[in-house]
């Protein structure tokens, strides 16, 4: 499974899974014309008019909804979406909205996603994508990490985890104390430090985490990518931090020679910044 992270953070996000010539977008935060530039960019598809098979939206904020009813309507393709984020978003076409519970896996041609409720403010869920061979998770949007989160995501080949703010950061930084006490709070967004837990607790089986959902004014990608490296530590795993705009391609095959090295020294993670 090829996946193609589009865009990252409050700007927009989009993320596209590719497997067996299935390809599904999660979350419409950008266009189709920033969707073909950014495959193209990738090597991964992208010609004019190209769109996704489907959409899935995991929940009803701007940033992650925005242009699911033009592709549904313009491009007409399947939007799908919990029932609580059907009713508070504009989605299109009712014919082609297709309603998912938030604790029930669904398929999409290939791939089958397994979502699971995640605290914010609109109702959220995390993902877990997989082709019958590999999986993928994905968690952003959450305040906090709920019961049951890690063994969602546990043994994942790649891991897509939010990593909004640093704590420092957000402290002496331009937000209003409201929005500040907003995204602190259990239904706001997860810090650094709050990744790093899951990511100290997460066994054997990820190869590959991505940091997601930055804030480009309450952290800084350097900040973010070095708390997780500490907390990976003694564990091989590539290790990335997501920018605002892609494309930052991930393949859920393990990278070459991952199966025979030895685990290495915290100091020799392969680390890799997309910033
Ligand atoms: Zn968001
Ligand atoms: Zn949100």
């Amino acid at each position: 499974m090829q996946i193609t992270i589009i865009a990252s953070g409050s700007g927009g996000n989009a993320t596209l899974f590719a497997s067996r010539g299935t390809r599904v977008l999660v979350d419409a935060g950008v266009g189709p014309r920033v969707l073909g530039q950014c495959l193209a960019a990738a090597g991964a598809g992208g010609a004019p008019g190209w769109v996704p098979d489907a959409i899935v939206v995991t929940h009803a904020h701007a940033d992650h909804v925005g242009v699911a009813a033009r592709y549904n309507k313009k491009h007409k393709i399947p939007v799908y979406a919990s029932e609580a984020t059907a009713r508070a978003a504009e989605l299109g076409d009712p014919e082609r909205v297709r309603l998912f519970s938030p604790r029930e896996p669904f398929a999409i041609g290939a791939l089958t996603f397994s979502p699971r409720p995640l605290p914010h403010d609109a109702a959220q869920v995390a993902l877990v994508v997989d082709d019958g061979a590999r999986r993928a998770a994905l968690a952003t949007d959450l305040g906090e990490i709920p019961p049951g989160l890690l063994e969602h995501v546990a043994g994942c080949d790649v891991l897509m985890l939010e990593s909004n703010y640093d704590d420092d950061m957000l402290d002496v930084g331009p937000y209003p104390q409201h929005l500040k006490r907003r995204i602190r709070s259990a239904r706001g967004h997860l810090s650094n430090a709050q990744a790093c837990a899951l990511l100290a607790a997460l066994p054997g089986g990820t190869h590959t985490v991505a940091l997601m959902h930055l804030s480009e004014n309450n952290n800084r990608p350097d900040l973010a990518l070095d708390a997780a490296r500490d907390a990976l530590a003694g564990r091989r795993a590539r290790l990335l931090a997501a920018p605002p705009r892609g494309p930052l391609v991930l393949d859920t095959a393990p990278p070459p020679g991952a199966a025979r090295a030895p685990l290495s020294p915290p100091r020799q993670l392969d680390l890799f910044s997309a910033m």
